[in-house]
Order: C-alpha cells, then sequence, then structure tokens
C-alpha cells in the first residue's frame, strides 16, 4: 500500500545515518569526497556540484512528494526552470505561457533566453481556445502553466491543458508553487514535468533559496542531470538540508496557511475599501470549482485590490506590523508585498503587468485573531490618514 503524504514527507530519504545512526541525515558539508584508489569511489560520490548524499535526500523526498520518478533540486527556482529549458529545447522551439506566469519567468524567458533563440507566446491559461490559438504547429515544444497564479491568483485546469499540449506534441510543465504538492499533484493531472520555487512553501521557513524539478521521464531526465551537473547551478549542501528539514512539515503548515488564509479572504470581502478579494477558496472566485476539483485546500496566497487605487494600496502594504513588507512567500511568518514595484517590476509595463492598487499577502501560520487585528489596524491607519488629508 503506497504511504500517505506525511508520511512520505518524513521518511522518504530519510533513513538513519547507516555509521552512527543518527536519526536525521547529516549535512554533508563537502564539496568532495576522498577515493580509495583512483577511481575508488565510495557509493558514486565524487564532486559535490556532480552528487551529494545530502541533496540526494532532498531529491528523493521531492520526487516521492510530487508522485514522481525522478527529482532534480538547483540554487534557485529560477536556476531550475532555467536548466529545465535548456536540457530539453533547443533554439527555434516555443513556449506558450501564461500571461500572468511569475515576473522573473516571464524575464527567463523573454529575455534570456530569447536572445538564445526560443520564441514565446503570453496567453490567459484560463482560455483553452486562446492558448490553442498561441500553440504554433509543430514549433511549440512546451507550455508552461502557473496555477494558482502569482499574483493573480488564476486557476487553470492542468488536466485540460495536458490534453492540448499532448495533441499538440508539447510538454504540459506546471509551476507548483503556490500549491505545493501537499495540496496539488499535477504529474496525477497529466502533466509532464513539475517546477518549483522550493524557496517557498516547500523550504517554509524563509532560510534557504532552492528549486526543483520532478519528472517521470527517464530519458529527459538524463539531460537534465546532465546540465545541472555540466552547468552547475545545483543546491549547496546546507541549503538542501534545511529545505529536507522544511519539508518534512509541508501537509501541517499547509492545513494552517489555508485555514488562516480562508478567514483572512472572507473578512476582507467584508470591508469597503475593498474592490476584488482573489482568493480560490471564495466561492465568488471564477475558478473556485475548478480549485475544489484540482487542488486538496486552497492555500495561503491572497491578492487584494482596493477601490483607492494605488495610493489605498501602497498605505496598507506599509502600515501592518506582523505582515513583513518583503519579497518572497511561503514562510510560516506572514509576509506583504507589492507586486507592481517588489517582485513584478520586471513586467512593468508588459502586458502582465500587474494592477497598481494590488497588494499580495502571503498568510502565515500565526494565529489568525492576531493577524487580522494587524490588517484592522493597517486598514484604520491607512484610511484614517487618507480621511485626514481629505479634509485638510
Ligand atoms: N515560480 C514562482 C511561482 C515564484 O513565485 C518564484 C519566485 O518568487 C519563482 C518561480 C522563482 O524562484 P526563485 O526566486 O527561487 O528563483
Amino acid at each position: 500500500m503506497s504511504q500517505g503524504f506525511n508520511t512520505r514527507a518524513v521518511h522518504a530519504g530519510q533513513e538513519p545515518d547507516p555509521t552512527t545512526g543518527s536519526v536525521v541525515p547529516p549535512l554533508y558539508q563537502t564539496s568532495t569526497f576522498a577515493q580509495d584508489g583512483i577511481g575508488g569511489l565510495r557509493h558514486g560520490y565524487e564532486y559535490g556540484r556532480g552528487t551529494n548524499p545530502t541533496r540526494d535526500s532532498l531529491q528523493t523526498q521531492l520526487a516521492a512528494l510530487e508522485g514522481g520518478k525522478h527529482g532534480f533540486s538547483f540554487a534557485s527556482g529560477l536556476a531550475a526552470e532555467d536548466a529545465l529549458i535548456r536540457a530539453l529545447l533547443a533554439p527555434g522551439d516555443h513556449i506558450v505561457m501564461g500571461n500572468d506566469v511569475y515576473g522573473g519567468t516571464y524575464r527567463l524567458i523573454n529575455r534570456v533566453l530569447a536572445p538564445w533563440g526560443i520564441t514565446n507566446a503570453a496567453v490567459d491559461m484560463s482560455d483553452a481556445g486562446a492558448v490553442a490559438a498561441a500553440v504554433s504547429a509543430g514549433n511549440t515544444k512546451m507550455i508552461w502553466v502557473e496555477t494558482p497564479s502569482n499574483p493573480m491568483m488564476k486557476i487553470t485546469d492542468i488536466a485540460a491543458l495536458a490534453e492540448v499540449a499532448r495533441a499538440a506534441g508539447a510538454l504540459l510543465v506546471v509551476d507548483n508553487t503556490f500549491a505545493s504538492p501537499y495540496l496539488q499533484t499535477p504529474l496525477a493531472l497529466g502533466a509532464d514535468i513539475v517546477v518549483h520555487s522550493t524557496t517557498k512553501y516547500i523550504g517554509g521557513h524563509s532560510d534557504a533559496s532552492g528549486g526543483a524539478i520532478v519528472l517521470d521521464d527517464d530519458a529527459m531526465a538524463e539531460k537534465i542531470g546532465f546540465i545541472q551537473f555540466a552547468a552547475g547551478a545545483v543546491s549547496a549542501p546546507m541549503e538542501a538540508w534545511l529545505t529536507t528539514r522544511g519539508l518534512k512539515t509541508l501537509g501541517v503548515r499547509m492545513d494552517r496557511h489555508s485555514e488562516n488564509a480562508q478567514k483572512i479572504a472572507e473578512w476582507l470581502q467584508t470591508r469597503p475599501e475593498v474592490e476584488r478579494v482573489l482568493y480560490p477558496g471564495l466561492p465568488e472566485h471564477p475558478g473556485h470549482e475548478l480549485a475544489a476539483r484540482q487542488m486538496k485546500k486552497f492555500g495561503g496566497m491572497i491578492s487584494v485590490q482596493f477601490k483607492g487605487g494605488e495610493a489605498a494600496a501602497r498605505k496598507v502594504a506599509e502600515s501592518t506590523q506582523l505582515f513583513t513588507l518583503a519579497e518572497s512567500l511561503g514562510g510560516i511568518e506572514s509576509l506583504m508585498n507589492y507586486p507592481s514595484e517588489m517582485t513584478h517590476a520586471s513586467v512593468k509595463g508588459t502586458d502582465l503587468a500587474v494592477p497598481v492598487n494590488l497588494i499580495r499577502l502571503s498568510v502565515g501560520i500565526e494565529d489568525v485573531e492576531d493577524l487580522l487585528a494587524d490588517l484592522e489596524h493597517a486598514f484604520a491607519k491607512a484610511w484614517g490618514e487618507r480621511h485626514h488629508q481629505v479634509e485638510l
């Protein structure tokens, strides 16, 4: 019988150390390995860029949680994406991506890989017709989806797009960073490849950067493994070890993130200052039913748009105390982000630009009453001052 998610999170790749019995696999903080005579490798370990037992342990854990055969860990999410695209595509190939993918993904594809010869189109992934129209027969080799998307929280039907991709002879890649494998397993829904910024929910404590690729196909895995070794953007041992430690508690963290976010989204909806709350757990969200089918819960990310426009969004973003104003997401602590000037500044002025009246909340695992009090206080401060200014 296959084991449950939390059992795999705690045990996959985590056998006690055979030498000492250390229950926690040690951190192999080394760049190289002693050889017993030339070529006499112990357990195949030779040089840190190639393999390291700490990274192996994380890679096994990642593969087990995404339900894939092969897992690869990189120095960052973008390093993983870069390695994936260069391993599997060639100059002249075309990528169709969501028109609200993470700004850094767009920048990588459009400004680093485009000069290398990769062409792209950015479309609304929730519109299957638009995706089919953007696919260029024989040329489109990859369809790139983020669901929920960052920061517009759009939900895309992974199973439906897997069929579009198959018909086009393209690979379906899903960036599963926002959901995490606890809430959504794209490979089981027909995707070919999953990517992550493990910097986010997988690591979960805002103390380690990393990226991951998980897939089933042996031939593609060999090419990715080669790029990982030959280009060398691997995760360092300490980062891999911290990520493994974080990943063991992913399930309990995601339950709490989701529970807190649902309450905060419902509270935000009652506020007259708010124009729109983007959270798939709300029945009004256009992707609610699809998310309920495709995800176990709705996650910890919320975006909010304000009637008061840019000034209101900026003021709220700068008025909280528990929600820290910072880039990134997915840690145990709550973060606040103003995407159009922070995480998504790189897509300003493009079709992917984020509305200026929007803030993004990464809801942490603190007591939700305290988070709500923090937001109430920030709203009072923002609108108190604004009313005062208007009176003046
Ligand atoms: N994918 C998504 C959805 C992200 O939010 C991010 C970073 O914010 C990345 C990929 C890139 O990851 P990293 O910052 O670890 O390179």
